[in-house]
């Protein structure tokens, strides 16, 4: 039995809005449930967290997130089984890493308490929301941000971590068309990027308007200093198959630990699959891709799980994959989606039970 000593006060919504919502076309996370979590730091403390309706917020013109961008968030879901039972995926993960991002952006830490109840609270509260068609999933967005006041360029004096809802159909159908980034970059050295930081996204919307001009869907960022090693795709960590081998790129100061990342990582492990985490070059791709054995592409992260990559663009060549059967993304995808939606067994204890 789990004990907690902590009450979330909780304020009911008078008219659940779930029957406006078509559950046959969600798209993903644009519609929310009924409720949100609020919890404010203030006077050098983070407070009890409250469960409230979803609701509009109210913030001071000065507050530093409008001007100075502290501003975090973490993204997971919640999943039905065909028993009704809600499940989440290492969520502990996604706390830690808040964490990590908040020390990072100079944003006081959360009790791991305040996550781990509220969150459960929350979910538990809005349990009808979370969809069941195949796919289908509780988009769950923690995130925190600076909401004190001033213009000084300094770390606000108050904060609010707040957590939404959104139930979401699959992410990506399709596969994929990327561009290799030559010019711009997602993170530099003793920077942010391993920080789920809002201006880390900010910045990468101006690279991917360019790439989607030019016909493609996403970029592949690739490191500051020489652009000539692979590092990320969009917003998902990157795994290339060259031969029967995964490679993926060291996580660093410009690479986000991803959940899913370090997940395939041990399921490949179980599967007997070679795999090399070490710097994976451009032209090491592009050769591969000449001779026949890059036989994958593919990103990795909690929205999409797996996105599998069709074809990529690089000095003004474009590059496609082969169309394989027993592809490793369809494996990993599997093994993951079914721990997810306890389809299988649990061997690696990752499923986490919110009764
Ligand atoms: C969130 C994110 C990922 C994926 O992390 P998961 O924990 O697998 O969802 C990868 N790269 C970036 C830049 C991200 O923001």
């Amino acid at each position: 039995m789990e004990t907690t000593t902590l009450k979330i006060p909780v304020e009911r919504t008078k008219q659940s809005k779930i029957d406006q919502v078509d559950f046959d076309n969600l798209n993903f996370g644009s519609v929310f449930t009924d409720h949100m979590l609020v919890c404010n730091f203030r006077n050098g403390a983070w407070e009890i967290p409250e469960i409230m309706p979803y609701q509009a917020i109210s913030l001071e013109p000065s507050a530093k997130i409008f001007h100075y961008g502290q501003s975090i968030f973490e993204g997971m879901k919640a999943y039905k089984d065909v028993d009704e039972k809600i499940w989440l995926f290492r969520p502990l993960d996604n706390f830690k890493r808040l964490n990590i991002s908040a020390d990072r952006m100079a944003i006081p830490e959360l009790p791991e308490e305040y996550f781990m109840e509220g969150l459960k609270q929350l979910v538990r509260l809005d349990s009808e929301w979370i969809p069941q068609a195949a796919g289908s999933s509780l988009y769950i967005r923690p995130f925190m941000f600076a909401s004190g006041k001033g213009f000084h360029a300094s770390p606000a004096d108050e904060y609010k971590f707040i957590i939404c809802l959104a139930p979401s159909g699959s992410y990506f159908s399709g596969k994929v068309k990327v561009l290799i980034e030559e010019t711009y970059s997602r993170a530099a050295n003793g920077g942010v990027g391993y920080a789920k930081a809002g201006g880390n996204y900010a910045g990468q919307f101006y690279p991917t308007q360019l790439a989607v001009k030019k016909g493609y869907n996403q970029v592949i960022w690739t490191d500051d200093n020489s652009h000539e090693y692979i590092e990320e795709a969009g917003a998902m960590n990157i795994f290339a198959r060259i031969g029967d081998t995964l490679i993926t790129a060291p996580t660093s100061d410009r690479i986000l630990d991803g959940i899913t990342r370090k997940s395939i990582l041990e399921i490949a492990e179980d599967e007997g699959i070679r795999t090399e985490v070490r710097k994976l070059s451009v032209t090491e791709i592009v050769s591969a891709a000449k001779d026949g054995s890059l036989k994958e592409l593919f990103g990795a992260g909690t929205a999409a799980v797996i996105s599998p990559i069709a074809g990529f663009g690089y000095k003004k060549v474009d590059y496609e994959l082969p169309e394989i059967t027993d592809s490793f993304a369809a494996l990993f995808k599997k093994r993951i989606t079914d721990i997810q939606y306890n389809r299988s067994a649990d061997k690696f204890g990752w499923r986490y039970e919110v009764k």
